[in-house]
Order: C-alpha cells, then sequence, then structure tokens
C-alpha cells in the first residue's frame, strides 16, 4: 500500500466509531485534520471513481460521441476557463482541437481515437479536463496545474469517427502513417510532437473486447504498452519511468478490475506513432480499453478517469518509484483464445430451408463494434460440437429446437434464432409454417425478444 488513506477515507467506519466514542474520536479528527492536511483531498481511485460519477461533463456513450458532439464539448471546455484550440481539420475538412491546462514545466501530451471507431479516451479526456479546471484549487489538482502543462487532441480522426471507422477518409490507418505522413492527421500529430516537444505522450484506443489478459477467460479490460523507442527496446530513463507510471494506474485499477489488465505486444512498429514518439524524443504509453462483460461504456470511460489522473498525479507528485515497475513487466500478455460473446449449447439445429436438415450443435456468436445506439449485430463463429469456444453468457438450448430466423445456421450468418421445445411435435415442411408453429422464443438483435427465460442460463 503505497498511500495512506487514513480514518477519513471510510465514513461507514467512522460513523460507527464516533458513535461509540463520539469525543474522543471528534478531538482525533481535529488532530487529524490540522496535522494531516493534505490526506484530507487524498487522491485514491475510489475517490476519482466517484468525482467521475459526480462531475464529468460528456453525456453521450463514446460510441454515439459524433464529431459534432466533440465541438460542443470543446465549448463548453473552453467556456470554463480552459484553453481550446483547433489546431488542424481532417482530410474531410473537418476541425481538429487541442485542449491545453496546467502551467507546469513538464510537458505531457495525449490524443485520443486516431482509429475512429475508438472512443472511449474521448470523454475521458473532455471529463478529465473539465474536472482538473473546476477543482483547481484541490491540492492535488493544484500540484499537477503548476508540476506539468497537459495538452490533449480528443478525436484526431474525425472522419474515421464519423464513418464509425477505423481508418481515416482517405482509408489509411494513420497509425500506420507515422513515417509516410500521407494523411493530414498523421501531419497534424507530428507537427504537435515536434513544436512541442512533450516530455511524455499517452496514444489512447480501444482493443477487441474478446481480447483476454492471459491465459484464462478473463477479458482484457485495460492493456498497457510502455512503448520502446527503437527496435533494440533499449531501456532509456523515459522507459523506465513510464513503466513505473503504468504500475501506479495497475494499482489503481486493480481496485474495480482485478485480473482484467493485460500487457499489449511490444513489437517495433516502425510504422506506428507510439514507437516513433519514443524515437522522436517523447516516450509514450499505449493505453487500450477492451470491454468487461456486464459493464457499459461509461465504466470504461470512468476507468479511463481514473488511470489518466492516477498517472498525472504520479508524474506531478514525483512519486514514480514508489512504484515497482515489475508490476508492469508481469501484467498477463493480451490473448486470443477461444471466447465470444455467446454460446447457445446443445440445440437441435433445424434447418427449414436446407431440406430439414438436424443436428445437435454449439452456436458461439461474435458482435461486432457498433455505435451503443446501434442494434448489435451478431454472427455465428463456428457451429460444432461440442465447441470449446466459450462464452461470457451460454444458453443451455439441450431442450430446443434451434432454427435460423431468417436463412440457414452456417458460419458468419446473422445470429439471430427461433427456439422451439423440442416436446412440440413439428411438421417442418409444412405450409403456412409461421402461423401453425409459432416459436416459444426468440433472440434477435442481441436480446431475447420472445419468451426470456424460457431457455436457461449456463451458470459457471
Ligand atoms: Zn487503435
Amino acid at each position: 500500500m503505497l498511500y495512506t488513506y487514513g480514518p477519513l477515507a471510510n465514513g461507514g467506519d467512522y460513523r460507527y466509531l464516533l458513535s461509540k466514542h463520539m469525543r474522543s474520536i471528534r478531538i482525533l479528527l481535529v488532530a487529524v485534520l490540522l496535522s494531516l492536511p493534505m490526506t484530507y483531498h487524498a487522491q485514491t481511485p475510489s475517490t476519482l471513481a466517484a468525482a467521475w460519477e459526480k462531475d464529468h461533463i460528456s453525456r453521450h456513450f463514446p460510441s454515439d460521441i459524433r464529431h459534432s458532439d466533440v465541438k460542443k464539448y470543446i465549448e463548453e471546455i473552453a467556456a470554463m476557463g480552459i484553453r481550446t484550440e483547433q489546431v488542424g481539420r481532417s482530410f474531410g475538412g473537418r476541425e481538429i482541437y487541442q485542449m491545453e491546462w496546467g502551467s507546469g514545466p513538464l510537458k505531457v501530451f495525449m490524443w485520443s481515437q486516431m482509429h475512429g471507431d475508438e472512443t472511449t479516451a474521448t470523454p475521458a479526456l473532455i471529463d478529465m479536463f473539465a474536472y482538473l479546471q473546476k477543482h483547481r484549487e484541490i491540492d492535488w489538482v493544484r500540484e499537477i496545474g503548476e508540476k506539468m502543462t497537459i495538452r490533449a487532441v480528443p478525436m484526431l480522426n474525425p472522419d474515421g469517427a464519423e464513418l464509425f471507422q477505423r481508418r481515416n477518409l482517405q482509408g489509411i490507418d494513420i497509425n500506420r502513417d507515422a513515417q509516410n505522413l500521407a494523411t493530414p492527421e498523421a501531419r497534424l500529430l507530428k507537427r504537435l510532437r515536434d513544436e512541442w516537444s512533450p516530455a511524455i505522450g499517452f496514444n489512447l484506443h480501444n482493443q477487441n473486447d474478446l481480447t483476454l489478459a492471459g491465459r484464462g477467460t478473463k477479458q482484457a479490460t485495460i492493456s498497457f504498452l510502455v512503448v520502446f523507442g527503437d527496435a533494440q527496446k533499449t531501456r532509456t530513463p523515459g522507459h523506465l519511468r513510464n513503466e513505473k507510471v503504468v504500475a501506479s494506474m495497475i494499482t489503481a485499477l486493480r481496485e474495480f478490475i482485478p485480473g482484467n489488465i493485460g500487457r499489449y505486444a511490444d513489437e517495433w512498429t516502425p510504422s506506428a506513432f507510439g514507437d516513433n514518439f519514443g524515437a522522436w524524443g517523447t516516450p509514450a504509453i499505449l493505453i487500450e480499453t477492451g470491454g468487461l462483460f456486464g459493464k457499459d461504456e461509461k465504466f470504461l470511460v470512468k476507468l479511463n478517469f481514473v488511470a489518466f489522473l492516477t498517472a498525472l498525479h504520479t508524474i506531478a507528485a514525483g512519486r514514480e518509484n514508489n512504484y515497482d515497475p515489475e508490476l508492469y513487466r508481469t501484467l498477463p500478455e493480451n490473448a486470443f483464445g477461444n471466447v465470444a460473446h455467446l454460446v447457445f449449447r446443445g440445440g437441435t439445429i433445424v434447418n427449414r430451408a436446407a431440406t430439414t436438415t438436424i443436428a445437435q450443435g454449439d452456436i458461439p456468436i461474435i458482435y461486432e463494434r457498433r455505435r451503443a445506439s446501434f442494434v448489435p449485430t451478431g454472427r455465428i463463429a463456428a457451429i460444432s460440437f461440442p465447441s470449446p469456444i466459450r462464452g461470457f453468457i451460454e444458453y443451455d438450448a439441450r431442450d430446443y429446437f434451434v432454427v435460423h430466423r431468417f436463412g440457414i445456421t452456417r458460419l458468419g450468418e446473422i445470429g439471430e434464432f427461433n427456439f422451439y421445445k423440442k416436446s412440440r411435435s413439428i411438421q417442418w415442411d409444412s405450409d403456412d409454417f409461421d402461423r401453425k408453429f409459432p416459436p416459444d422464443a426468440v433472440f434477435a438483435g442481441g436480446k431475447w425478444i420472445k419468451g426470456e427465460g424460457l431457455v436457461p442460463k449456463l451458470t459457471k
């Protein structure tokens, strides 16, 4: 434990003790407040999470944020007194903005959404700047502002964001354009770095939500990479500092997602920005946000917010050396295994359209990345029996005939099914089939739209 939270951090214990030993505790409380003024506003992971809940200004699910929303957020940020500037335009002519906060000598540069459909960090940055400005009188916030200047570009790839695609409007992956500089977005990013020479960079992305932390079944909700600045993986002082900064973020995030933190593969990618930032003199930390089954996108924004402010405070307070880089080095590596979002187990698959073939099978479904407000599209990832693929959620379909809603059950087809109890006598080639044999349960658009609860969940 590296921070001392003190008795005030736990309100429950405090109230209990207060009722028991009112006077002595009150005296002790005053003594604690007088002797440890910093403790009162101590930055802890849980206070940061609560601060995000209370003070975040982003309103949308990250994946629903359009460029026009970022413009509005930037206006709100500017109205709060934060320095904002339009620093460039995308290939499609959309404005790209930079925010700046703090007045200290240590320069920190952060950018998000260079891949248009990787959205979590954009509202997290907006919320972080709003928080820093609103609470600039809190001890640790003031310390950040005195020690460092933070610049951030939210949504570097607004055209890709608008299309909800990885690449820019030219169809180029900006994160493979650090040397060619064929895109205006890559040229802008390089210029912002070269003109300012920040001491540390934060490269903010999303990874596939089926990415696992190690060989088990735990999703890698957050993965880190302390990026080397060369192919030889030279350990520079900046690299070591960044490992310790990441260790501080791991320590904080473990309180929310123990076991769900991974290490991103560290192959040198000559055309990627993170690697080149290091080579150009700005050692970078890559943060990849994945998924966590049962938690929505806003939970992930909160984790980003907690991680960013933990890292900035660690650096500003000069506390890197309180953290052991081994914590980063020993993280489980990102892995890709036999997992799907959903598996229907053991149902009897009936393909009415294809001469009524019948076979027992497990059907894993994988959902594509999409905007939160869009209906999720899942596709059949495999068909076998028994399937080694594990689902974050699984249904026991052994008592059911499983019939594809539109066509036949085959690889790549949309994962939408009608379920019929096997106890029913069903004439599969009947004329007027749909009227005579209505399904008992229907799964479509990522949820049960009829007969929810009939097909039981498998508990693991
Ligand atoms: Zn990315």
